[in-house]
């Protein structure tokens, strides 16, 4: 089965082509493009670059293609990418701005270039189907909640590949199939010692998880992927009467409160300096105090997360740092790691500093805890949940 997974942010489109076999996968051709004014454009011009190269006879060998949607009113799991996904998508346009639309436009466009194939979305949200209510409610009057404001999560197929790459990794295979099958089966049978894992996903955009036995149990976002962590230009978690205080006393608008807020904080806001975590730890080395506080504040909050889901879970068997910051960021990964020895859990400083972007195993040889890195594979998840969703109609 030949699956294009098309990742559409709000200015580029990348893809990946997978042929899927029940044994396995291979990639068969990656690509991109960037300041895309024009999805139909790029769309035809990428299934156009693929059967000049050779990689497809015809655009019409490919099966399917998987979208990583975020988050939809009323609609979350791995689901048939049709009208009703669509306007679900659109009804949260305005809680996912910069990612709801292009994704509505992107799988109109896909079913007008592909007719004969299968669409696919797989929800961000998804991973979170099974958290426990009380802690994915906000306490809110009902009518509130009947309007779907609640806690979600986001990167769920970040998390879900951590989630069974760590499980395969502590010889826990029985969890990763339980979880590689979670959206078709639902929760896998919990038996046995519980597996207690924090995924942290630091990157332009970051958020903590709590796994227990392959399913999350909590996540550090909320309503939108606009809370949690300081993010990259949003943020995080900020207490609701800040707003409307702040509108009052700097004479913000509403859209100026909300531009602000998703485009002019996070890590840049707080440095002032970029919102990216080499340029803000080069000024941080020069003397910045911002700087510096801006990854302190980033550390901090990661800490915080971490301790909230070990003590939720009772325990932790691992940690596991991914994507951007978590692959590469050793010094990072050293502090949030810092002054845990009571608690059983021990970086080996030499293990760490030589990790970059790799698998690998960052704990002491006596460290209870186990300390991961796992490098980001969102594409690999939605187009293996593809696969299966794919199968099961067939
Ligand atoms: P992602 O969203 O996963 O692509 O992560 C992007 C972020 O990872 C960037 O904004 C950087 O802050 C961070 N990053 C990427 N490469 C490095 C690196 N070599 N060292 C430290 N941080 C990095």
């Amino acid at each position: 089965m030949l699956v294009l997974i098309a990742n559409l942010g709000s200015t580029s489109f990348k893809y990946r082509l997978y042929r899927m076999e029940s044994t396995g996968q291979e990639v068969l051709a990656k690509g991109g493009y960037e300041r895309v004014t024009d999805y139909a454009a790029v769309i035809e011009d990428a299934l156009a670059t693929l059967t000049k190269d050779g990689v497809i006879a015809s655009a019409d060998e490919i099966d399917a293609v998987g979208f990583k949607t975020v988050l939809g009113k009323d609609l979350s799991g791995c689901v048939l990418a049709d009208d009703a996904c669509v306007k679900a998508l659109e009804d949260f346009a305005a809680v996912a701005p910069a990612h709801n639309p292009p994704y509505a436009n992107g799988i109109r466009q896909f079913a007008q270039s592909l007719p004969n194939a299968k669409l696919v979305a797989l929800f961000e949200t998804a991973f979170y189907q099974w958290v426990p209510e009380a802690r994915s409610t906000y306490a809110l009057p009902q009518s509130w909640r009947d309007a779907g404001i609640r806690r979600y999560g986001f990167h769920g197929a970040s998390h879900k590949f951590v989630a069974e790459r760590s499980a395969e990794l502590l010889g826990r295979d029985e969890v990763a199939a339980g979880t590689a099958a979670l959206y078709q089966q639902g929760p896998a049978a919990i038996t046995g010692k519980p597996l207690r894992v924090v995924s942290c996903h630091l990157g332009g955009s970051s958020s903590v998880t709590g796994i227990l036995n392959g399913v999350a149990i909590g996540t550090s976002m909320g309503f939108s992927p606009q809370s949690g962590l300081p993010q990259n230009n949003r943020v995080g978690d900020l207490d609701s009467g800040a707003i409307p205080y702040a509108m009052k006393t700097l004479g913000l608008t509403l859209e100026e409160a909300e531009r602000q807020l998703t485009k002019d904080s996070g890590l840049l806001g707080l440095s002032g300096v970029s919102n990216d975590i080499r340029d803000i730890n080069e000024a941080s080395q020069a003397g910045n105090a911002n700087a510096t506080l801006a990854i302190d504040h980033l550390i901090d909050s990661i800490r915080h997360w971490v301790g909230a889901f070990a003590w939720q879970m009772g325990g932790l068997d691992a940690l596991v740092f991914t994507a951007g910051i978590g692959e590469n960021g050793r010094e990072l990964r050293a502090a949030v790691c810092a002054g845990l020895e009571e608690f059983g859990l021990v970086l080996d400083e030499q293990r760490n500093a030589a990790c970059r972007a790799v698998e690998a195993e960052l704990q002491a040889d006596h460290s209870r805890v186990k300390v991961f890195v796992i490098p980001a594979n969102e594409e690999l998840v939605l187009a293996r949940e593809v696969y299966r969703k794919i199968s099961s109609l067939s």
